[in-house]
């Protein structure tokens, strides 16, 4: 068993028996985004023992939010729309229901509420994966253009193992079919910006779950 696989069987993922049973995507959401999340806290302190420095990323950072190229997937979209109609109560919910209904395609993520990130257990794959070093993103700023060696993500490893765990979703189930879909890049392929859903859509299953 190699640090990966012993990290991942001594720390479960986050539990919902109750949603889990109920919807049979959600587990394989949750496994993913547990692959991932292991993967990092295991490769992102390599990564700032080797740059001799912490991430700029941290709670409150969002400038990353205000520009919305976030890629999804509708694995993930199924994911945001159980957590904001659920799960969310009270003030952060009324705020959000606002925002998604305001939501334009030129406007930052919906999600983002006073500077954090309201649907934060659920957020997609690329909020969870990619890392800024040096100093924090400036406004608006691509990092991908300005400063690509700042940018940090996890291994392909881990990359491969997300892929795998979701690929189900896609009726994609022999092993030898989910490598191939992983190498061809197909959930990159089947992604699109975030910023192009129509939010109001989301805004409308939470006013169905208020009454
Ligand atoms: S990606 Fe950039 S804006 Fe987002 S948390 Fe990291 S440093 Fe801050
Ligand atoms: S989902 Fe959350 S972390 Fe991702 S861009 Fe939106 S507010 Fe930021």
């Amino acid at each position: 068993m190699n640090r990966y696989e012993e990290k991942l069987k001594k720390s479960p993922r986050p539990k919902y028996p109750f949603d889990e049973a109920k919807y049979d995507w959600l587990p394989i959401l949750l496994d993913t985004y547990h692959i991932v999340d292991i993967g990092i806290s295991i490769e992102l302190p390599e990564e700032e023992k080797r740059r001799g420095a912490k991430t700029a990323c941290h709670e409150g950072c969002s400038n990353c939010c205000l520009n919305p190229i976030v890629p999804i997937t509708p694995l993930e979209l199924s994911g945001i729309s159980w957590y904001a109609s659920e799960k969310l109560m009270g003030d952060l919910r009324t705020t959000l229901k606002k925002q998604l209904l305001n939501h334009t395609k030129t406007s930052s993520c919906p999600f983002l509420v006073d500077a954090l990130c309201a649907i934060y257990p659920l957020r997609p794959l690329a909020c969870r994966q990619f890392f800024v070093f040096n100093k924090p993103c400036g406004w608006k700023e691509d990092i991908s253009k300005t400063r690509p060696h700042d940018a940090w993500t996890h291994s392909r490893s881990i990359a491969r193992r997300a892929a795998i765990a979701m690929l189900p979703f896609y009726s994609i189930k022999k092993r030898e079919e989910q490598i191939k879909a992983f190498e061809n890049g197909y959930i990159a392929e089947i992604a699109k910006p975030m910023h192009r859903f129509p939010w109001e859509q989301i805004y409308k299953i939470m006013l169905a779950f208020d009454h």
